[in-house]
């Protein structure tokens, strides 16, 4: 069984994601684990669905890391695992607020339920990026979380035309009703 912090009352949830962040933002207590010449900073379950892991990634240093960052942005899947990469140099920045953790982390857990494992396609990417933003929305409003909520939708307004037209196809919309029904 999961244990999910949408069971904990809101003033526990605030506590212990302030703690967490305050935890991230300390360098002492960085992981500092090497991979691939980038450095895993923190490694932690995923607030909003503890059976995925979120591993906050220093970039520098590692090409690899820098081009995966570079085609993906902010964060992404690995592969078909349930680990959430972030860039550290997002997270530290003043303008991320626990919402973006949030956002991030329902975007992250859509690829992973939509089995968006292999984006190549400049087409077929956009549709997944959309898919994963309008599905992360559903997740946040079922959580209660309106500021996450409106952390995706500014953007997700800006960044495609078709917006107030487009729907998940039915059978992630399924995956995603399913997810909701019995993971939240
Ligand atoms: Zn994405």
């Amino acid at each position: 069984m999961k244990t999910k912090l949408i069971n904990l009352v809101p003033g526990q949830i605030e506590k212990l994601l302030k703690k967490r962040k305050d935890v991230l933002k300390k360098s002492g207590e960085r992981l500092g684990i090497e991979i691939g010449g980038g450095i895993v900073e923190h490694h932690y379950p995923c607030f909003m669905d503890d059976s995925f892991n979120v591993c906050i990634i220093d970039k520098n240093g590692s090409d690899m890391w820098k081009e995966l960052f570079e085609i993906a942005g902010v964060a992404f899947i690995f592969g078909n695992t349930k680990y959430i990469m972030i860039d550290s140099a997002e997270v530290y920045k003043e303008s991320f607020t626990l919402n973006h953790l949030y956002a991030v982390e329902a975007h992250e857990i859509c690829h992973y339920l939509f089995e968006h494992h292999n984006i190549i396609d400049p087409v077929h990417d956009k549709l997944c990026e959309q898919e994963a933003d309008l599905g992360a929305v559903s997740i946040l409003k079922h959580m209660k979380r309106p500021e996450a909520v409106a952390v995706i939708e500014k953007r997700y307004q800006s960044l495609y035309e078709n917006h107030k037209d487009f729907k998940l196809r039915p059978d992630l919309q399924k995956k995603l009703d399913i997810y909701i029904k019995e993971e939240l």
